[in-house]
């Protein structure tokens, strides 16, 4: 008992890969009038013309729909598609707009001949992923947590830490989606494929996703290798683990953000979850109950390098203690980040994720150690994820193969802190441009339209699209206004 409550414990540690995050609490941003929505930035309370809540049942919803794509049209505004809200640029939002809430929208079926979940748009992965333990099955890529929707999830073209594999646009089979005018298309690699690869990673701009046919792969167990190493011998050193056998399923490395010219992004721990043979056991998902020591713990490196440091040596203590210990997939897929939520009104937490070619990683990194302690940025947490390239999105972030680094920023909720944040952002996006990588966008839309423009070269003609597919530009949001509407 003593035992796995330890490991429960751990884990909770363990896994706070993203997890340092920002709770719906009062902040900072302003909205004239209401009603008023915001992101999970804290930074875009925006006043909007109605939060359109779809009904639970499908062929209801898509009456609603149309309807609200009528009026949108005839009262020139614009319509926006909110999942869980959890990006951080108001791509979920438009000023004025009619905002669909696709939460409702959350029923799934599970074919077992075909290993093929049909799920619709609004299911968040915390009800998916319990769904599919119960028959076996698990989700085969995701993001490192669980709090999102499919549809949000798809309109980012999102990735985890599942290794060796690309964007999750790889295991979409097919979508149903509405457009403008109110019709339902079929979109896939053989119906519609120049709209399917648009969609994925589409950021709402091309019609709503009403539901999606995803692959899935078997619940199995894993057994966890690690190593402590120097960031600089990261690339090398994965190149060679991840290749050993028993095959790798799961992996990302953690770095050191103690500050200090010996410490900040200079060491590593690489975790590798192997594939076991043997009987899984298709046991219940974990308790939570741990996760509010686990939460205690991370808050407090928030303001504290002698955190950060007591962190560091925990993490690597603790790493020791669990090597070689069996973890299930679907557990560790299902991480919440609730748990570690940043509850103060004076503060929110923002994500930032560079993706880099895999041998640039320490030249970026060299960079980054310059970077960020220039403009004081209180960096929680930063974690690598290797990535295969995507062949399906038409707005590809993956186009060879790459190391993704998340990182987690402590930002106090004022627009000074932003504007440092925004500077920071443009640097660090600058070092990832020169060894030919970019960065994500469903995050702060802190790049340059130039920076955009070169992180995503096929971007003036994905907005060329998106005006053939929505000539009347229906469906808008911060990240069409920012970027999109100058073409
Ligand atoms: C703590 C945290 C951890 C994260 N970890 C990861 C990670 O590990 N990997 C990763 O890739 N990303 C990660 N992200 C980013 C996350 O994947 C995106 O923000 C994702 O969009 C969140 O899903 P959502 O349901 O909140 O989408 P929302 O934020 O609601 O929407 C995102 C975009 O999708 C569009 N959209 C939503 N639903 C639909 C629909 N049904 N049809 C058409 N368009 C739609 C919206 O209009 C918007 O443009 C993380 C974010 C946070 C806050």
């Amino acid at each position: 008992m003593m035992r796995r409550v330890c490991l429960q414990f751990c884990l909770s540690i363990l896994l706070s890969i993203n997890i340092f995050y920002p709770s719906s609490a009062l902040r900072a941003s302003g909205c004239s009038k209401e009603p008023c929505l915001d992101d999970q930035s804290h930074f875009n309370k925006t006043a909007i013309y109605r939060l359109v809540d779809l009904p639970s049942n499908m062929a209801d919803a898509e009456q609603v729909l149309k309807t609200v794509l009528v009026e949108a049209k005839n009262r020139k505004i614009p319509v926006s598609i909110a999942g869980a809200r959890h990006s951080m640029g108001g791509q979920s939002l438009a000023p004025g707009g009619l905002v669909i809430n696709m939460l409702p929208l959350h029923r799934m079926k599970f074919d077992s001949a075909s290993a093929t979940l049909h799920v619709e748009a609004g299911a968040l992965w915390s009800e998916v992923i319990p769904y599919l333990n119960g028959l076996g099955a698990s989700v085969k890529i995701m993001q490192s947590n669980n709090p999102f929707t499919v549809g949000g999830t798809l309109s980012v073209n999102a990735h985890g830490w599942v290794h060796g594999q690309p964007p999750i646009a790889a295991t979409v089979q097919s979508l149903r989606l509405m457009n403008a005018n109110g019709q339902i298309l079929q979109c896939s690699r053989t119906e519609n494929p120049e709209l399917f690869s648009l969609v994925l990673g589409g950021y709402g701009l091309f019609g709503v996703i009403l539901d999606a046919d995803l692959v899935t792969v078997p619940n199995t167990d894993y057994q966890l290798n690690h190593v402590v190493l120097k960031a600089e011998d990261y690339a090398n050193q994965f190149a060679i683990k991840a290749k050993r056998e028993p095959p790798v399923a799961l992996a990302f490395g953690r770095l050191n953000v103690q500050p200090g010219k010996k410490t900040f992004l200079k060491e590593a721990i690489l975790y590798l979850f192997r594939e076991v043979n043997g009987p899984h056991d298709p046991a219940k998902l974990r308790s939570r109950s741990l996760d509010k020591a686990a939460r205690i713990l991370f808050r407090a490196t928030v303001g504290s390098s002698a955190a950060k440091k007591i962190r560091w040596s925990g993490e690597k203590w603790l790493s020791k203690k669990m090597e070689g210990r069996l973890f299930n997939r679907n557990d560790l897929l299902n991480q919440g980040i609730e748990v570690f939520a940043n509850k103060s009104k004076y503060s929110t937490d923002i994500l930032n994720e560079y993706f880099v070619p895999q041998s640039q990683l320490e030249t970026f990194l060299e960079a980054a150690r310059d970077i960020i302690p220039r403009y004081d940025g209180n960096l929680l947490n930063v974690t690598i994820r290797d990535l295969m390239p995507d062949n399906d999105s038409f707005l590809k972030y993956a186009d060879q193969q790459m190391f993704s680094l998340v990182m987690l920023f402590n930002v106090k909720l004022i627009e000074a802190e932003d504007d440092r944040m925004k500077a920071m952002t443009r640097e660090l996006i600058d070092a990832a441009l020169k060894v030919g990588g970019r960065y994500y966008l469903p995050y702060r839309l802190h790049a340059t339209k130039e920076q955009f423009a070169k992180a995503y070269p096929q971007s003036s003609k994905f907005f060329e699209l998106k005006l053939k597919y929505d000539s009347g530009q229906i469906f808008r949001n911060y990240f069409w206004n920012t970027y999109g509407s100058v073409q």
